[in-house]
C-alpha cells in the first residue's frame, strides 16, 4: 500500500496543515506512517520564522536525500513557510526535492498525491532494507501518523495575519487575514470528534481577531458554538493577540467549562519603545490591564507567553524592564527567542545587536522564567492530575508522556498498561511525585476515556471516577 510520512516543523498552523495533508492522502488511499523508511512519499512541512528553523529544514532535506538515493521511487515533497519563501531558490539549493508547495498551494499538494497514488501501486513489500538503515538518525519534529495523533485535532479558523510586526515573516509567507466561515469550522470540529479527538485546538496566528465573514460573529461566539458541539471533550485555542482580548472574550472564557484552563498571550517584551518598534499595537500598561481582566475572569488558569530578546535598539534598560515584567506576571511557561533577522521584514534592515549580547540576555531571562515555571509545576506535587497521552517518552520508551489540561508535561512509567489500552482510554490519572522545570513525573493510577472533569476547573486536585487498573 502507498504510504506517506509527514514531518512538521514550526507552529500550530503547520500542525493543522499537516493534518489536512494527512486527510487528503488517506482519502486517496495512502496509509499515514510514522516511519519514513517505509514511506512512498515523505513530506517536510517547514517553518521559516527564525533562521535556525530554516537551517533545520534544509538539514532534513539533505537527510532524506539519502533515502531517495536508495529508492528513487520515493517522492520528497517540501511545503510550508520556507517553501513559500524559497520557492524559486529551492531547486538550486536542493535539486533532489521532487515538488515544492507554498502555503497557499495545499490543495494542489492534495491533487498531486492523488495523481502519484497510481504510480505506487504494487510496490508494497520491498521498500528496501537499506532504507531502514538510513532513517533512524533523524531528529526531530512532530510526526503525523503516530498511534495517538487522532487524539488531538488542530482546526484552522483563519489563515494569514495582517498585523505586520516588524520582525515577523508570517504575513509575508502566509498572506493577510482570511477568516473561515463558522459553519466550515464547526463541520471540521464535528468530523474530528467523530474520529475520536479528545482535544480540539482552534488555531490561527491571531485567533482572537476572528470575525465570521458573513455574520460578523466574533471569536467568543465561535468558542461558544464549538463548546456546544455534541461529544466535545476539551477545547483550547492558539494564538491570541493582546490587542484583541476583550471583556466579552474574557467572560466567555471564564464561563465555558470545556475550555482548557490555559491562555497563551504573547507579550514579546516589557518596554514601550521596543513594543512600538515591533509594531505590537499595545503598551506594557495595556498588557497589564488585559492580564488583570484575565485573572479576574479565569482565576487559576495557566498564563503563557512568547518573548524576544535583543530586538534591534533594545537597551539594557529595555531588557531589565522585560525581566521585571516576567517576574511580576510569573508566567506558567514562556517561549523565549533571540531576535533573528528575516529577509524582507523591516527590522532586518535596522542596526543589529551583537549575537553574544542576545545569548547572554536569553540566559538571564530563562533563569527568571524558569523559576516561575518550576513554581507552577510544584503546585501539582502530591496531587492527582488527569492528563492526555502524547506518546512514549522520547528519552525512555518504557514511560509515557502526557499533558495536563493546563499544558504541563507529565511522565510516568507504563507499568502493566498496554499501549492499546491507552489508545482507547487516552486520559491518564497520575499521582505527581516530583516537579521539574520541564514538567512533572509520577505514577499512573487509572485510565479514562474522557476528561469527565468539566466540574473541575483546576486539575491540581485529585480527580474523580478513576477507572481502576487490574
Ligand atoms: N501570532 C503570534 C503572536 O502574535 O504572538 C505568534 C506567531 S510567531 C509564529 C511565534 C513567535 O515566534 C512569536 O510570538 C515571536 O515571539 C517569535 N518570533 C517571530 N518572529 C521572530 C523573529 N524574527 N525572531 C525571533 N523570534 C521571532
Ligand atoms: Fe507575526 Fe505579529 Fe502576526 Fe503574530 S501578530 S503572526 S507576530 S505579524
Amino acid at each position: 500500500m502507498a504510504s506517506i510520512y509527514i514531518e512538521t516543523f514550526g507552529c500550530q498552523m503547520n500542525e493543522a496543515d499537516s493534518q489536512y495533508i494527512a486527510d487528503r492522502a488517506s482519502a486517496s488511499g495512502y496509509a499515514v506512517t510514522a516511519d519514513a523508511a517505509q514511506a512512498s512519499v515523505v513530506v517536510i512541512n517547514t517553518c521559516t520564522v527564525r533562521d535556525n528553523a530554516e537551517k533545520r529544514a534544509y538539514g532534513r532535506m539533505a537527510h532524506f536525500k539519502a533515502l531517495k538515493a536508495l529508492d528513487p521511487r520515493m517522492k520528497l515533497v517540501v511545503c510550508g513557510c520556507l517553501a513559500e519563501q524559497d520557492r524559486d531558490r529551492m531547486q538550486g539549493k536542493a535539486p533532489y526535492v521532487d515538488a515544492v508547495f507554498g502555503t497557499r498551494d495545499l490543495a494542489r499538494l492534495g491533487d498531486a498525491l492523488a495523481e502519484w497514488r497510481e504510480s505506487f501501486a504494487g510496490e508494497d513489500e520491498d521498500l528496501s532494507e537499506q532504507r531502514l538503515l538510513v532513517e533512524p538518525m533523524g531528529g526531530h519534529a512532530d510526526c503525523v501518523g503516530d498511534a495517538y495523533a487522532h487524539v488531538r485535532a488542530f482546526v484552522n479558523v483563519q489563515r494569514g495575519c495582517s498585523y505586520y510586526c516588524t520582525y515577523c515573516i508570517v504575513p509575508h509567507v502566509r498572506g493577510r487575514f482570511d477568516n473561515r466561515p463558522l459553519g466550515d469550522i464547526l463541520s471540521e470540529c464535528r468530523r474530528a470528534i467523530e474520529r475520536g479527538a479528545r482535544e480540539i485546538t482552534l488555531v490561527g496566528q491571531t485567533v482572537n481577531a476572528y470575525s465570521e465573514p458573513a455574520t460578523g460573529a466574533d471569536f467568543a461566539d465561535l468558542l461558544e458554538a464549538v463548546a456546544a458541539l455534541d461529544g466535545i471533550d476539551r477545547l483550547t485555542f492558539l494564538t491570541s493577540h493582546p490587542k484583541d482580548y476583550t471583556a466579552k472574550l474574557a467572560a466567555t472564557m471564564g464561563a465555558l467549562p470545556q475550555l482548557n484552563p490555559r491562555f497563551h498571550l504573547p507579550v514579546q517584551c516589557g518596554s514601550d519603545p521596543i513594543l512600538r518598534r515591533m509594531n505590537r499595537k499595545y503598551t506594557v500598561a495595556q498588557y497589564r490591564e488585559k492580564i488583570a481582566l484575565f485573572r479576574e475572569t479565569c482565576p487559576d488558569w495557566a498564563l503563557t507567553t512568547d518573548l524576544i530578546v535583543a530586538f534591534p535598539g533594545e537597551t539594557d534598560a529595555d531588557f531589565e524592564a522585560t525581566l521585571a515584567l516576567c517576574d511580576e506576571i510569573a508566567f506558567a511557561q514562556a517561549f523565549m527567542f533571540v531576535y533573528s533577522p528575516r529577509r524582507g521584514t523591516p527590522a532586518a534592515h535596522w542596526e543589529q545587536i551583537a549575537p553574544e549580547v542576545g545569548t547572554e540576555r536569553l540566559k538571564r531571562l530563562a533563569a527568571v522564567v524558569d523559576r516561575n515555571v518550576r513554581a507552577w509545576h510544584e503546585r501539582k506535587r502530591g496531587t492527582v492530575v488527569r492528563a492526555l497521552v502524547q506518546g512514549p517518552s522520547r528519552k525512555d520508551r518504557s514511560k509515557i508522556a502526557a499533558k495536563t489540561i493546563d499544558n504541563v508535561t507529565v511522565i510516568a512509567p507504563l507499568g502493566p498498561i498496554e499501549e492499546a489500552q491507552l489508545q482507547a482510554r487516552p486520559w491518564i490519572d497520575v499521582r505527581v511525585d516530583d516537579a521539574f522545570t520541564w514538567g512533572c513525573s509520577g505514577e499512573i493510577l487509572g485510565l479514562a476515556e474522557r476528561y469527565d472533569g468539566v466540574r473541575e476547573r483546576v486539575d491540581a486536585r485529585p480527580t474523580i471516577d478513576l477507572i481502576a487498573l487490574r
